[in-house]
């Protein structure tokens, strides 16, 4: 029997189970995975430019002969080789240099065919290749594959090379490509002028010309938009059908919690109140996302919410990434709440809770004897069951994966929810990931609130950086020595921040009070520590990211973040936000040695801004959609090829469409979209697949 598209690639002729192994590491397990393995560039080897025609500066791809080679041994570093080797055409002939690569050596015969693709520059007075990539080129067989058209560069799995690679997808195009059926609805394409299914594979990885390889890249950029957005829609139909809690959101409990508090809400505070509160008196339950920058007051415009919920005699559900910033939300809100009306129950829900408490606060919450119950994703387990859930909280979401999201929803009867998020993404972006979502933004912070003083030392100036907080320190501030952890789960560099805090408090700071805090310690260990700082016991707290997210502590007014280029943009300000909290001029210091230009950005974009949208933004650019979003935790791993930054008017496009198929049918059952609602459901694991059709 032939093989099918979903058939395991080692079936294939020329793969075999080991070489599966190898493609298998690079995500590719079926014989469509393979179809949909994209090239990463395309050179055009339709005329190579003459060697003598080549200028500093400029990457090229030659076609050229090895004349002679030769290795030397750098006088600086011993072990550090250089292969040299000079290629030539019929024009002239030109050096290529690779480094610290010996083996290389055995491979550049004198007479061997090249194709050769690199920068060329000029060194020693001459014009040299460095470490370009290179591609024999066979005097034997059919070369129609690698030269003499426009040729794809895959990145390669391990052991194989670009000219096995591209014979594989030939083979598998030609002999495939019948079985695959377009499952984009042909209006969709006609509409909106796409190249379909089987002409696109061809053209993205052998394209017959510039112009269909834009077309190819353009209808499948098209498609993985159009897959994303179609779940989206379908899931916010789905709820805007259903009838969910039409809340009381006026009255006396709500006013004298806000004249309660200890500062007058902000207008943006305000604004999104409303909102919140017009949701929630509407009988279609609530699905909002709430955007504000670090600081900018968002678990109160929450608590209110919660309020609206609890006093019509629902219970509400408030889940939070870390348990260090359960217990902080525990505290603030009981303080809060219960200063306005003491007969509210309040739980904690965390997974370090022993199991008797834990049986307990079930019970409770599944009599409706707890109001409000804050957690972590503990909140989410099974034994979990609400008497009447009516309203869903879920802070710095970014944290949580979009499986996450989904199930806590699933334990009441369509209650209302409210996203919260610290790290703001320009709107267009907004709409492609939360495409299911109603948003609001608080777009000012507090008054009064200084912008937090950026600077950056080099590692052999990491004294003046101590002096900076020790001054703070002195005045009564605070302070947080923040060390690189980014898993909570690498035993050595847990191990480096615990050596650095044994150096500082019997060195730098000893005057001082230092305590540590990492994931790996005890919950109660953790909690004590934050406690003692939270208390001014302590002056400093050295640590790991636990304390990226949420903590609220006014009186710290310096944070020193420790090999700063390890953290990504977005979490060195999230981490920045940790200070800056109070009416106090705060510091926020990063050490950093390192030169790449990737690093140089994200440091420059620290110094130069202080407004989380603007650091977003430039996050974006510097990462990409993929790597800023997380790509599990977004689904954004599914936007292989396509990039919503450059291609955001192809976006919208494809969730118009998306919109007006799912108002058309939605449940996908019009035979033109049953390939569709197949190809969808593929891609969906099981408990997901209701949220989407069904
Ligand atoms: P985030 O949006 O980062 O979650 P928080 O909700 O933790 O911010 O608020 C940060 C701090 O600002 C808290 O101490 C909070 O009490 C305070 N705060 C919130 N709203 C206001 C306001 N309108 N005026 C002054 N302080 C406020
Ligand atoms: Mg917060």
């Amino acid at each position: 029997m032939k093989n099918s598209l979903q058939s395991s690639v080692q079936y294939i002729k020329g793969i075999g189970p080991k070489r599966a192994k190898s493609f298998n590491k690079l995500g590719i397990n079926t014989i469509e995975d393979l179809l949909y393995y994209f090239p990463r560039r395309y050179e055009d080897r339709t005329n190579f430019i003459s060697i003598s025609r080549l200028q500093e500066g400029q990457i090229y791809t030659i076609k050229a002969q090895v004349l002679a080679k030769g290795e030397h041994q750098s006088f600086r570093r011993r072990g550090f080789s250089i292969i040299e080797v000079a290629v030539g055409d019929s024009s002239g002939k030109i050096f290529c240099v690779w480094f610290n690569q010996p083996y290389l050596k055995e491979y550049f015969k004198v007479g061997l065919n090249l194709i050769l693709y690199g920068r060329v520059e000029q060194y020693a007075g001459r014009l040299q290749m460095n470490s370009p990539e290179f591609e024999m080129v066979s005097s034997k067989s059919d070369e129609s594959l690698n030269i003499g058209r426009i040729t794809p560069i895959y990145s390669l799995p391990q052991g194989l090379t670009q000219r096995y690679l591209r014979l594989i997808i030939k083979y598998v195009l030609d002999e495939y490509l019948l079985q695959l059926n377009d499952f984009l609805p042909y209006d969709i394409r006609s509409r909106c002028n796409l190249l379909n299914l089987a002409r696109s594979l061809i053209n993205i990885h052998f394209p017959d010309n510039l112009e269909r390889q834009n077309e190819a890249y353009r209808r499948l950029s098209f498609e993985e938009f159009f897959l994303f957005q179609l779940p989206l829609v379908l899931r916010k139909s789905k709820k805007k059908e259903k009838t969910g809690i039409s809340h009381k959101v006026g009255g006396e409990l709500i006013n004298a919690f806000i004249e309660g508090l200890p500062f007058r809400l902000t207008p943006a505070q305000e604004k999104v109140i409303e909102e919140i509160k017009s949701d929630m008196a509407k009988p279609p339950a609530m699905q909002r996302l709430l955007q504000g920058d670090v600081g900018s007051g968002k678990t109160v415009v929450a608590t209110i919410a919660t309020l609206i919920a609890i006093q019509g005699g629902h219970q509400v559900a408030f889940m939070v990434p870390t348990e260090i910033l359960a217990r902080q939300h525990y505290s603030v809100v009981s303080r809060q709440v219960l200063g306005v009306r003491d007969d509210i129950k309040i739980g904690l829900l965390i997974s370090s809770i022993n199991k008797k408490e834990k049986e307990k606060i079930y019970k409770e919450i599944k009599e409706g004897k707890v109001d409000l119950v804050i957690g972590t994703h503990a909140l989410i387990e099974e034994s979990v069951k609400f008497k009447h859930l009516g309203l869903i909280v879920i802070d710095e979401q970014h944290k949580f994966g979009v499986g996450q999201r989904a199930l806590l929803p699933a334990k009441g009867t369509n209650p209302d929810v409210l996203i919260m998020t610290a790290t703001p993404i320009p709107r267009t972006l907004a709409i492609t990931l939360y495409g299911d979502l109603d948003v609001s933004i608080i777009n000012e912070l507090p008054p009064g609130r200084l912008a937090v003083k950026t600077m950056q030392f080099s590692e052999k100036n990491k004294s003046q950086a101590y002096e900076i907080a020790k001054a703070q320190l002195r005045l009564g501030s605070q302070a947080y020595i923040v060390y690189p952890v980014i898993e909570e789960s690498y035993v050595l560099d847990i191990a480096g921040a615990k050596k650095m805090y044994n150096e500082l408090k019997s060195g730098e700071f000893k005057e001082f009070k230092l305590g540590l805090i990492h994931g790996r310690l005890k919950q109660n260990e953790q909690d004590e520590t934050m406690l003692k700082f939270k208390q001014k016991e302590l002056d400093v707290l050295v640590s790991t990211t636990v304390l990226e997210v949420g903590i609220d502590i006014a009186n710290a007014t310096c944070m020193i973040v420790e090999s700063a280029e390890r953290f990504g943009l977005s979490q060195l300000h999230q981490l920045r936000g940790r200070v800056g909290r109070g009416r106090q001029e705060s510091f926020c210091i990063l050490l950093s040695d390192a030169e790449t230009p990737q690093v140089k950005a994200r440091m420059e974009a620290m110094l130069k801004y202080n407004d989380g949208f603007r650091i977003a933004e430039e996050d974006l650019k510097i990462r990409g959609p993929g790597e800023f979003f997380g790509r599990r935790q977004s689904g954004l791993s599914e936007l292989k090829i396509a990039n919503p930054l450059t291609q955001m008017q192809l976006l919208k496009k494809a969730r118009e469409e998306a919109i007006k198929l799912v108002h058309a049918d939605p449940k996908l059952e019009m035979r033109q979209n049953v390939l569709l609602k197949e190809k969808l459901l593929q891609r969906f694991p099981e408990h997901e697949k209701l949220t989407i059709v069904g």
